[in-house]
């Protein structure tokens, strides 16, 4: 029986990785959920998976649930505490890191001093804190394995094979429901609009990720980590139908790809049951026949301006990450709530960037203060006016 707590449990991740578990009752046991405020769906999932420990990070929300669930032998805690509680829950074996951005670091640092396996979906993790990440799975002998349909697509592509020989990685990315479009038009495109991915239905930060192409720089930061190829050694490879989910080129030029219709319930599935595959029942499968066509193109770095910024970030290392990403996050919150427009985003990142001194190798605490400080630099020139 494998003992999964999930982190974001009411979240897109969180909700395909309980349908996983639905699917498999006889090998999957919950035993700790976690979500932010949602707590409808949180008492349904309880009801339903009858975990040990839930966390509600919002105080007043996990009152309202301790009084709705009374009936059941359920533990409800709240904040950082009750996350890192679930986090590190003694009967869990693995972690599911579906939180979205920075929170997510210091519950899956805990989980893995706690010796818990870890399936990432959270990439802000790896992004900002990977040198610390990476070396802490080795020395407690815990095993990470790539939720991101990218990085499962490469982890697959690599099965079996000396990573080594591995050239170059080949990263995917659907070019957004914004693909062709250039500045001019994008200037007043509206939250609503950003929100229609093409192929995909993710989270709403993700979502926006997506349209500025940040998710790709984010996503080949991650495969750094993951995989330990430099940045200069993944290509984005815009591929509008979603269908190879990336690839990896070796010495002698063979090209091994992962393939398979936009579902993320397939790399959860198989994060949760590597080294076995399992039989996956719900959902299609791929018709070649209906696809017709694989096409290829390079990604617009001059309009989707934020990848070409996170690949710098991801170059010059340290705690620059940390300042794009937060830089990032600040901004695509704002632009969900209409206050800032759709290319104030890269443009808050780089100006966030181009006025930080790198550290060059940054303690958990240095970290957590330069995103901080990313926020308090951002809200100063928004503030302002500027
Ligand atoms: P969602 O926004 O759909 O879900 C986020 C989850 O985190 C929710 O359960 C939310 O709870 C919870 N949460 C947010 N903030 C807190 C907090 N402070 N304390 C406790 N819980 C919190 O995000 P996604 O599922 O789309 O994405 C999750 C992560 O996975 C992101 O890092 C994303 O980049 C990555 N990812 C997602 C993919 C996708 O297909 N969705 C694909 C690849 C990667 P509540 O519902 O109560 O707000
Ligand atoms: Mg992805």
């Amino acid at each position: 029986m494998k003992k999964i707590a999930i982190l974001g449990s009411t979240g897109s991740i969180g909700m395909q990785t309980l349908e996983i578990a639905r699917e498999h009752k006889n090998e999957i046991e919950i035993t700790a959920l976690v979500a932010h405020s949602n707590t409808t769906l949180l008492e349904k999932q309880i009801r339903e998976f009858m975990p040990k420990l839930v966390c509600v990070y919002d105080e007043d929300k996990a009152k309202l649930l301790r009084d709705n669930i009374k009936d059941l032998s359920v533990r409800v805690e709240s904040g950082m505490d009750g996350i890192i509680a679930c986090a590190t829950e003694d009967s869990t074996d693995t972690v599911v890191a579906a939180l979205v951005g920075m929170i997510g670091i210091l519950p899956t640092i805990e989980a893995i001093k706690a010796g818990k396996n870890i399936a990432l979906a959270n990439k802000e993790t790896l992004v900002t804190a990977g040198h610390i990440i990476m070396p802490l799975c080795k020395e407690k002998n815990v095993v990470l394995l790539p939720v991101d349909s990218e990085h499962s697509a490469i982890f697959q592509s690599l099965n079996g094979e000396d990573w080594k020989k591995a050239y170059k990685i080949l990263l995917t990315a659907s070019g957004g429901p914004f693909r062709g479009l250039k500045r001019s038009s994008l200037a007043h495109v509206t939250a609503k609009d950003a929100l229609k991915h093409p192929n995909w239905l993710m989270g709403p930060k993700i979502t926006i990720d997506s349209a500025t192409l940040v998710n790709k720089a984010l996503e080949v930061m991650e495969a750094v980590w993951l995989f330990g190829l430099g940045v200069d050694r993944i290509q984005v490879l815009v591929h509008p139908q979603s269908i190879i989910h990336s690839m990896v080129e070796y010495v002698d030029g063979s090209v091994i790809a992962q393939l398979g219709l936009p579902d993320m319930r397939l790399p959860i599935q198989y994060a949760l049951f590597y080294p076995e595959r399992m039989n996956m029942k719900l959902g299609e499968r791929v018709d070649f026949i209906k696809v017709k066509q694989l096409t290829f193109e390079e990604p617009d770095m001059d309009t989707f301006y934020g990848l070409k910024l996170g690949l710098e970030a991801g170059r010059l290392g340290g705690s620059m990450p940390t300042v794009f990403n937060a830089a990032n996050e600040w901004a695509v919150a704002r632009f969900l709530d209409g206050k800032i427009g759709f290319m104030d985003i890269p443009r808050l990142i780089e100006e966030a960037m181009d006025s930080h001194r790198i550290i060059a190798d940054p303690s958990l605490n240095e970290i957590l203060k330069t995103e901080q400080e990313t926020y308090d630099f951002i809200e100063g020139i928004v503030k302002s006016g500027k």
